[in-house]
Order: structure tokens, then sequence, then C-alpha cells
């Protein structure tokens, strides 16, 4: 089979990923193989690329918003056949027997392996998930099939991320940034009836969050929301954000950092800042938050705009991604 494989990180400009052939993959115990159809293009790839987050495997195969069929079943697969239409994330798969995984909390479990960061992701023809960690996506049926890639990271994550918010419904929530995940995450607050603002640096973005329903737009580093927050969720890695948007919040708020990486964090006025409110990162993703959202997901009238690439152009996808190029904020690889 042919894939995209990273050996050394290195700037995407300097064309790190090399199409090779791979010796043919074989499902293990409880674990299906996928031939891929389409795998969205995540900015968690361009940092696991280009050096941003350290490798966990090398060489590796990028890439986590994997939908294709089930090609192959290996030993004791039960909820899933050959032909079954199949969705793959962040999340490939856990221990299923520490603590963590006990409790349901499976993004904690030590063991846990990560699509396209410590086992091989989707930027190739076929790839392997446990059949515990795939999404069944045959009952879709209104969605197109390429719009599914981005639903299963920054839709699942933003949905994951919103849930630590711990499930607001009528209350007042910001966003601060506006790429992908938020979009998911401002569709689903407004779902749930939630006042949202939403601030971006850009413009288009601002104009972005107003067509999908935010109630208010603004960047937070020139002036505040209108109203305080009950929770908030900061997307970009900017650590300086945090205590700028601690100070528009209610005492009781509760912040969520979405990143995977964040630059220095330094709170200076404890007493008014941060003095009751509640800060929370998103760690990886919970399946069980994915099948919620899966379940939703046909609900929240989505306007997916994709941009698609070819296995051998990922490269051109990638770095319109970095420079803000892409059409729709979506890249797509069909395979
Ligand atoms: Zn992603
Ligand atoms: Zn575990």
């Amino acid at each position: 089979m042919k894939g995209l494989v990273l050996e050394k990180q290195d700037k995407i400009e300097n064309n790190p990923l090399k199409l090779m052939d791979i010796e043919d993959l074989v499902p293990g115990k409880n674990q299906v193989k996928v031939k891929v159809k389409y795998c969205g293009i995540c900015r968690t790839d361009l940092h696991t690329i280009e050096g941003d987050i350290p490798l966990k495997k090398s060489p590796i195969i990028v890439g986590h918003e994997i939908v294709g069929m089930v090609d192959e079943i290996g030993e004791n697969v039960k909820s899933f056949k050959k032909g079954d239409l199949v969705g793959i994330s962040w999340f490939n798969g856990s221990c299923g027997k520490c603590k963590f995984c006990k409790k349901g909390k499976t993004n904690f479990c030590p063991e846990i392996k990560l699509t396209g960061w410590n086992v091989d992701g989707g930027y190739a023809e076929y790839t392997l998930v446990d059949e515990d960690a795939a999404f069944n996506l045959n009952g879709i049926k209104k969605l197109d099939l390429t719009c599914l890639a981005p639903i299963l990271c920054p839709g699942i994550a933003g949905y994951n991320t919103f849930k630590l918010l711990e499930a607001p419904k009528n209350m007042a929530i910001g966003l601060i940034g506006f790429g992908p995940t938020a979009y998911y995450v401002l569709k689903v607050a407004k779902y749930f009836g939630n006042k949202v603002y939403v601030s971006s640096r850009s413009e288009y973005h601002r104009n972005e969050a107003l067509r999908n329903g935010a109630d208010f737009v603004g960047n937070i580093y020139e002036e505040k929301p209108p109203f305080k927050l009950d929770g908030a969720i900061i997307f970009p890695p900017a650590g300086d954000l945090v205590e700028i948007v601690l100070e528009s919040m209610e005492p009781d708020g509760i912040l969520v950092l979405s990143g995977i990486t964040m630059s220095k964090i330094i709170i200076e006025n404890y007493h008014e800042n941060l003095w009751g409110r509640t800060i929370k990162t998103l760690y990886h993703i919970n399946k069980k938050e994915g099948e919620e959202f899966l379940k939703l997901v046909e609900n929240l009238n989505l306007d997916i705009e994709i941009e698609l690439f070819k296995l051998e152009n990922a490269v051109e996808g990638l770095k319109k991604l970095k420079n803000g190029k892409l059409k729709g904020m979506n890249g797509v690889i069909e395979i």
C-alpha cells in the first residue's frame, strides 16, 4: 500500500513527507483494517510534522480525521463487518483495564493510542484501529462523506471542549479564536440556547462567526466582551490570553484551554481574575463524547466547506493550512 511517511520533523516548506510503498497491514486482535477514503488535514498534523510536539513513533504516518470502509476484521471483532462505513479520530484505542479506562476516562489511559502520533494514521491507503475506538458511521444519512472527516476531529474535539464547560444551557459563553473547532462549538452552544461571544483578530473570521449564529463578535485584545462570561474556551496557543479572558468572566466561570501546546501563562492578579474560577484543559478526546456528538451532528445545520487534495498533494494542503489559505477552513485528502 501507499502512504505518506514522516521520517524526520521539518518545516512543511521542505516537504518532509515522502510517498512510499509500505508493507500491507494485518489487523490484530480486536482491530479493524480500514480502507481510507478521506482523511482531514489538521493543524495537529502540522504540529507533528514541524516538531512543535515531540514524535511518539518514528517513522510515522500522520492523519486522524479518517473516513473509510472496513476492509478486514481481526480476531474477536464483534461490532464491525467488512464494508461498514467507519470513522477514526485522534483516539485510536486504550488498555481497557486501568483505573481511567474503568471510569470511562479513556482519554487519560497511560497506554492510550493516538492516531497519527503514537500509531500510524490516515495519510495512507489503509490504516488500523481498535474496534472500541472506531465510530460506526452507517447511521449518518444527510451529511456528505467528505464533510465527515473534519467532524471527526474539530467536531468531536469541539464537543469534548464544550462538555468541559459542564454542559451549559442558556448561559453566556465566549469563544476566543475562530478556527474549525470553534465553529462546531458555536453550532453546539447555539443549539443548546446559549448566548455566544466570539473573539478573533481576523475580520473574516468575525464575519464567519456572525454568519454562523454568534450573538456578538469582537477582538478581546482591544475591547472586553459586552457581557460577563459564564464559560469561555481559548483556542489559540497564546498564554497571554488567559488573564485577559479571565478578567471578563463571572467569579464562578469555567475557562477551558483547548490547545495541545500553549505559550507561557502568567496570572498577575489572583484576587481579581482567578479566585473562584476554574481552568481546565482538553486532554485528548473521549469516545463516549464522540458518539454523543455524532448523534447530534445532523441536527446542527452544518455548512462545511471542503478543499480536496490528492494524497500526493497533501503537503500543498498543509502549506495552505499553515498560511490560512484553505477554502472553507477544511482541507481533506481524497484517497
Ligand atoms: Zn485534527
Ligand atoms: Zn487504560
